[in-house]
C-alpha cells in the first residue's frame, strides 16, 4: 500500500496568522503531504505564560483561518488534555490513530532550534517521526550540528535532511497581541474572518502581560 504522509502542527496559535497558514502550505507541499493537521496547545510546556485567548476562542479561530484549505484539519486532542501534552505522546497517539502506513512530520519554526534539546524525550522524538525544522524570519536558517555530541551523527543528520525551507513571513502572534492592545491595524497578518472575530468578540484588549 502506498505510504500516506500526514503533518502535524503544533503550536498555541494566540491567535493563529497569515505566517502559520502560508508555513504549513508551504510545507505540505515540499512533503508531498495528504494534509496537514493543526493541534493547539493547552498551553506550552516550555512558555511561562498561559495563552490569552481560551481554548474554544483559539479553536474557532484555526477553523475560521484553515476553512478553505481542504488539506488542512483541526484536532482539539491536546486541549481535551488535562495537563500540557509532550509533543511525543501526541505524535504516538496520532500513529497509533493513522497506522504503520502513515509517515508522519511533525513541523515546527527555526525560533525552537534552541530549546529542543530541553523538550521532553526527544532523541526518541527525532527517531518515532519526521522532526522538520522550518525557516523563520528573523531567525538563523535551521542548523543542528552543534547537538551531534547530545544527540548522535543519526539524529542530527535526519533533522538536517527534514529542514524545509519555508518562506520567510515576518509576523508573530506576540506582535498581534501587542498590536492589538495598542489599538493598532493587523489586517495583513490575519485571515480576515479571524480578524473579524476577534473584533466581534473584543479579544486582545488589554494590555496584560504581553
Ligand atoms: P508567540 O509570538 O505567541 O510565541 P508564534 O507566532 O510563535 O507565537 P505559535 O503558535 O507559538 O506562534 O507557533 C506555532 C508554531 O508555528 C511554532 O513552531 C512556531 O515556530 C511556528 N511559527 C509561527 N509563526 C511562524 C512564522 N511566521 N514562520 C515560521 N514558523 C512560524
Amino acid at each position: 500500500m502506498a505510504e500516506r504522509k500526514v503533518a502535524l502542527f503544533g503550536g498555541t496559535f494566540d491567535p493563529i496568522h497569515l505566517g502559520h497558514t502560508a508555513v504549513a502550505g508551504a510545507a505540505a507541499a515540499h512533503i508531498g503531504a495528504d494534509k496537514i493537521i493543526f493541534i493547539p496547545a493547552k498551553c506550552s510546556p516550555l512558555k511561562d505564560s498561559l495563552p490569552s485567548a481560551s481554548d474554544d476562542d483559539r479553536l474557532a479561530m484555526i477553523a475560521l483561518a484553515i476553512a478553505d484549505n481542504k488539506k488542512f484539519q483541526l484536532d482539539d486532542y491536546e486541549l481535551k488534555k488535562k495537563e500540557a501534552s509532550y509533543t511525543l505522546e501526541t505524535v504516538r497517539r496520532f500513529q497509533a490513530q493513522f497506522g504503520s502506513d502513515t509517515s508522519l512530520y511533525w513541523l515546527v519554526g527555526a525560533d525552537s532550534v534552541g530549546e529542543l534539546q530541553y523538550w521532553y524525550r526527544i532523541a526518541e522524538l527525532i527517531d518515532v517521526c519526521n522532526l522538520c525544522v522550518m525557516y523563520r524570519a528573523g531567525y538563523k536558517p535551521p542548523d543542528f550540528i552543534r547537538f551531534e555530541s547530545i544527540w548522535g551523527s543519526d539524529c542530527v543528520e535526519k533533522l538536517q535532511r527534514n529542514v524545509i525551507q519555508t518562506p520567510l513571513i515576518d509576523i508573530s502572534s506576540t506582535e498581534i497581541r501587542n498590536r492589538l492592545a495598542a489599538g493598532l491595524d493587523v489586517s495583513d497578518k490575519l485571515t480576515p474572518r479571524v480578524a473579524d472575530y476577534i473584533h466581534k468578540h473584543g479579544l486582545y484588549q488589554s494590555e496584560a502581560e504581553y
